[in-house]
């Protein structure tokens, strides 16, 4: 019984204990559901607690923020001794990302994962007013997650001073430098000391990023991982395309599939969850919509209707769905394609939980072609396309012409859309983060090549 005496007085020996993790993050961790570490974690975490530079291949989807932050939690987490002169907090990890839903997602991550470290942390991203990040500023911070110009813009205000940033991260790299950024990634870098540690993740290495890494970065250790498509493989995907006007048939066409019985469909915006929902249960099929405009008990009760299974279908934004986990959903529905890639990995993740096989279903309108081949480009994989449906012909009939071909070639001025609000290549100021879909034009491709159902990158 001395075995079980000691499981019982001694903290759970997880994974992520034998990694050399403090107690209190380890508690956090427990109260994120984390039960191992991913292998990205496994790998990053006890390298980067020694303090070592590291060139992470990973993608969003890998567990690569939690292999960062537990790391810089853990080092901040130890006060230094002229900490208690200093006036206010000064900042001691920069993290950089590419676009604003992702430095919000560090963000909350750092929060999550520190809630019991006693560090605060703080975002700041264009295209929004500048002075509640300011005022966040002026309370001081330990750990800084920024867009790149929105950054640059608060240094030369003199809100953000970076001589006391012992340790950098610069995430999505590959995606930074599509995006147009390198110039201000540099000039950061160049505000920063010397003696620091670096980390550098890209869910791709060509060589302008061995450049960029070989320049910033000290002996780093090299970590790679499987990227998001091997999760993203569990799950049986397809997309229907089809005229913007003939979703709602389509999906009724579907629900007559008794084996759709829990399912969670997607849609861009509030009005467009309210909208479905209403038009589901106008045909018999119960239905919810649970967005950011309903009150937090009118989503309490929505989900608990579904949970239970009184609700067949849950329609979602984004936003939204971010608290939901519900097992067993059979199927999850993309009635709209999102313009951000990553959420659609979030989104299909919700189907096939706890190594269950899972069904994706997308509908892709004539404007909604570019997201789905950014999407098939993060995924790496070319989703199945059912064309044998009773709304194909009508959706070819009634698509409006398809918008111009993406440029390839390094040549390409970022405006792939045939937009013209100059986001590519423009060095201009709070356009980072605004990717509503019109915004998002790297400014040079990455180069995937389909080959069957799998891209190589
Ligand atoms: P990331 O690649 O950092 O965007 O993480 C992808 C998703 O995996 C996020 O929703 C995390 O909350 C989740 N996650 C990260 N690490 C773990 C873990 N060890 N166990 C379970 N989920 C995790």
């Amino acid at each position: 019984m001395t075995q079980l005496s000691s499981t019982t007085t001694l903290p759970p020996a997880t994974g992520f204990a034998s990694l050399g993790l403090a107690a209190p993050l380890l508690r956090a961790l427990a109260a994120e559901g984390y039960l191992e570490p991913t292998p990205i974690q496994a790998q990053a975490i006890p390298v980067l607690l020694e303090g070592r530079d590291l060139l992470g291949c990973a993608q969003t989807g890998t567990g690569k923020t939690a292999a960062f932050a537990l790391p810089i939690l853990q080092r901040l987490s130890q006060p230094r001794p002229e900490a208690s002169r200093a006036k206010r907090r000064p900042i001691r990890a920069l993290v950089l990302a590419p676009t604003r839903e992702l430095a919000s997602q560090i963000n909350d991550s750092f929060a999550a994962y520190g809630r019991h470290a006693g560090l605060v942390t703080s975002v700041v991203f264009g295209g929004v007013g500048q002075g509640p990040q300011v005022r966040q500023l002026q309370r001081g911070s330990d750990i800084l997650v920024a867009t790149p110009g929105r950054l640059l813009d608060l240094i030369g205000q003199g809100h953000v001073h970076l001589e006391q940033v012992e340790v950098f991260v610069l995430d999505e790299a590959d995606r930074m430098l599509d995006m147009g950024f390198v110039r201000d990634v540099r000039k950061v870098v160049a505000l920063l000391p010397a003696r620091r540690q670096t980390l550098l993740f890209s869910a791709t290495m060509p060589r302008d990023i061995e450049a960029l890494a070989a320049s910033i970065l000290n002996a780093p250790a090299r970590i790679a991982v499987a990227p998001v498509a091997t999760t993203a493989e569990k799950i049986a995907q397809s997309v229907y395309f089809v005229g913007r006007g003939d979703k709602g048939a389509l999906f009724r066409h579907l629900l007559r599939n008794p084996e759709l019985s829990r399912v969670l469909a997607f849609t861009r915006t509030k009005h467009g969850a309210n909208k479905l929902a209403l038009q589901l249960e106008k045909d018999g099929t119960p239905a919810e919509a649970i967005h950011g405009n309903k009150s937090q008990s009118a989503r309490e009760k929505a989900l608990a209707s579904f949970k239970s299974g009184s609700v067949r279908v849950l329609v979602a934004t984004d936003i939204a769905a971010r608290g939901i986990d519900v097992d067993g959903v059979t199927h999850v529905v993309n009635f709209d394609l999102p313009n951000v890639p990553e959420s659609y990995v979030h989104r299909i993740g919700r189907t096939a939980r706890a190594g269950a096989e899972g069904i994706a279903i997308s509908f892709c309108d004539a404007e909604e072609r570019p997201f789905l081949a950014d999407i098939e480009r993060t995924i790496r994989l070319a989703v199945p396309v059912v064309a044998d449906h009773p709304f194909s012909r009508a959706a070819a009939s009634s698509r409006p012409p398809m918008p111009p071909q993406r440029p390839t070639g390094p040549a390409a001025n970022g405006n792939g859309h045939g937009n013209s609000n100059g986001y590519g290549n423009s060095q201009g100021r709070g356009r980072e983060g605004v990717r509503n879909g019109e915004g998002r034009a790297p400014a040079k491709r990455r180069h995937t090549r389909r080959s069957g159902r799998s891209l190589s990158a």
